[in-house]
């Protein structure tokens, strides 16, 4: 299968890590080396926890290395559905939350020197057809409401000349990176802060023993207090998670 973009300008700076073998001992073990569970493996060894994360191929190699590289808190025209759905207090939540995750991204970035070609951009989300004009009037009055500095345009700086344009929204101070090397560079610097990372691990079952999970490997296993399962599908059943609700959430839990 072809690479992305980003993969294939980053591979040749990836480290390669071990595959696991024998037995092992962690505090926590985070299943899946995507951006969730690089970022969740990145806070925990920092604040000086014991983390072993467990990458069944190689890190940020499937879903997180194929994105679009984009960092925004623009997903369609979303704010007016949430507003309605939810109310205003829960749809800015929402929207403050992924403006943080932006600043928190950066300034992972800035602390720990990761060289990933981060850049500020503004994101638009266009209309093509008469009847969303009403549409995007909506939405730009549900983030004025929710008191956030998006512009209603009709011009926006992207070569679509030849693509019909009636309209956008516009988020300023979103970003871009390479999402590869970005990941690449989170699992350095768990190495670095004492978290250990395996590739080529693929869990196979977990397993409650008292107070503690058995994570068995296809040629080892984790014995831990805590894991965090942040596999994009999920890869085992247990109790108090519905996975036919919404499959593709992460979960983070401990079912006693
Ligand atoms: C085409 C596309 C474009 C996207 N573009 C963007 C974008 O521009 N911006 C954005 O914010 N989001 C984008 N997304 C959403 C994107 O999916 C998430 O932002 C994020 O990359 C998901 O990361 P993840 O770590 O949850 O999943 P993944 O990157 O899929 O990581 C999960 C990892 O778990 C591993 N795993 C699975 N089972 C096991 C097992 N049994 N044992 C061990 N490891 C296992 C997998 O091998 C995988 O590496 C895009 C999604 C798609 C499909």
């Amino acid at each position: 299968m072809d690479k992305s973009l980003w993969i294939n300008l980053g591979i040749d700076k990836k480290k390669n890590y071990n595959k696991l073998e024998g037995e092992q001992e962690a505090e926590i073990v985070v299943i899946g080396g995507g951006l969730t569970g690089l970022t969740t493996a990145y806070y925990l060894a920092k604040e000086g926890r014991k983390v072993i994360l467990v990458e069944k191929d190689e890190i940020c190699n499937h879903t997180s290395g194929n994105t679009t590289g984009k960092i925004t808190s623009q997903h369609g025209l979303f704010y007016n559905y949430l507003l309605q759905s939810n109310g205003r207090k829960e749809a800015k939540h929402y929207l403050e939350a992924n403006e943080e995750a932006i600043k928190n991204i950066k300034k992972i970035i800035d602390d720990e020197n990761i060289e990933c070609d981060f850049e500020y951009q503004d994101n638009y989300v266009f209309i093509q057809k008469e009847e969303d004009i009403e549409k995007i009037k909506k939405e730009q009055e549900a983030l004025e409401y929710l008191s956030f500095n998006s512009e209603l345009v009709n011009e926006i700086e992207l070569p679509i000349k030849n693509t019909k344009m009636l309209g956008a929204i516009k988020f300023k101070n979103q970003a871009q990176f390479n999402a590869y090397l970005y990941g690449i560079g989170l699992a350095e610097c768990i190495e670095k802060y004492g978290g250990k990372i395996y590739e080529n691990t693929k869990v196979l079952d977990v397993k409650k023993e008292n107070d503690n999970y058995e994570i068995i490997t296809e040629e080892g296993k984790i014995n831990c207090k805590f894991m965090v399962i942040a596999t994009h599908y999920p890869i085992i059943n247990a109790p108090r998670i519905l996975f036919y609700e919404n499959v593709s959430r992460n979960f983070i839990f401990n079912y006693n």
